[in-house]
């Protein structure tokens, strides 16, 4: 039977790059996957690529918003087994100049994003004795230049999941945290002339040196997959560091 059969998944931000991946993973697996994302247009494709079961589309930072797709899903599925919360953004700049107002958006996506969707689906999780994963980050257990907001806003998701897991535990619902190096998506993309106007160093290089090579969207899915399944019955309150040994190692 197909790791994931029949269950019911909502993935945040799955239009592109990680979420995709997940939601395309899922669903070879035997999920029924409802896609959500900022980009409407983006989401009806990907839906549409994969033959996912729905689209609920949602801005994370709105948490109205959120819990109208969360409701759109369970309407869609006839209930939910799995939230993934995905949906995530980057901000480039050293800590100390990032504006205050860069700051607060940062932490309304990949913060406050998760918490609502979280309070959102937990009555139905708990109905089903379901799980969450939530995807955070190396840069949540180790600092790096340029990525302060980011770093301390993957700490606090890994933080989320650490007492959510704990408060649930008796219901039987599970949450878990996947923490990936460097993958490759359009948002690592984005970051790398920073990265190497700040290093001085080819970011194809430092990749190789640090973790071998970039990781990729389904790499992180297939981690994902397993903590969303039953076979990870006994994990909870855990975050799954997926970086080719960067964070294992001191030089
Ligand atoms: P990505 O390529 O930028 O894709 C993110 C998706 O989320 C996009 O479709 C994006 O839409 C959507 N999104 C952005 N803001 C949103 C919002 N407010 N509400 C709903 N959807 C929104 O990023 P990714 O690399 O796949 O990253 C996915 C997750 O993995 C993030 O949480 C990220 O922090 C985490 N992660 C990534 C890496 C990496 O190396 N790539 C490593 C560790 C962790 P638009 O494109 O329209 O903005």
């Amino acid at each position: 039977m197909p790791e994931l059969d029949g269950k019911r998944v909502f993935v945040t931000g799955s239009a592109a790059g990680i979420g995709k991946a997940i939601a395309t993973l899922f669903t070879q697996r035997g999920a029924r996957v409802v896609i959500s994302d900022i980009d409407a247009d983006a989401a009806k494709t990907t839906a549409d690529e994969i033959g996912a079961a729905g689209v609920a589309n949602c801005d994370v930072t709105d948490e109205s918003q959120v819990q109208g797709a969360v409701q759109q899903a369970v309407d869609l599925l006839g209930g939910l087994d799995v939230l993934v919360n995905n949906a995530g953004i980057e901000v480039s700049s050293p800590l100390l100049q990032q504006s205050t107002e860069s700051f607060d958006k940062i932490y309304a996506v990949n913060v406050r994003g998760p918490f609502v969707a979280m309070k959102a689906a937990i009555g139905h999780l708990i109905e089903s004795k379901g799980n969450v994963v939530n995807i955070a980050s190396i840069a949540g257990i180790g600092g790096s230049p340029l990525l302060g907001s980011y770093c301390a806003t993957k700490a606090a998701l890994i933080q989320l999941t650490r007492v959510a897991a704990v408060e649930m535990r008796p219901t039987g619902v599970r949450v878990n945290a996947v923490c990936p190096g460097f993958a490759d998506t359009a948002m690592v993309e984005r970051l790398v002339p920073d990265f190497e106007a700040a290093t001085q160093v080819p970011f194809g290089d430092l990749v190789a040196m640090k973790q071998g090579r970039l990781g990729t969207p389904e790499d992180i899915a297939e981690v994902a997959a397993f903590l969303a399944s039953d076979r990870a019955s006994w994990i909870t309150g855990s975050h799954y560091v997926l970086d080719g040994g960067l964070t294992a190692s001191l030089v």
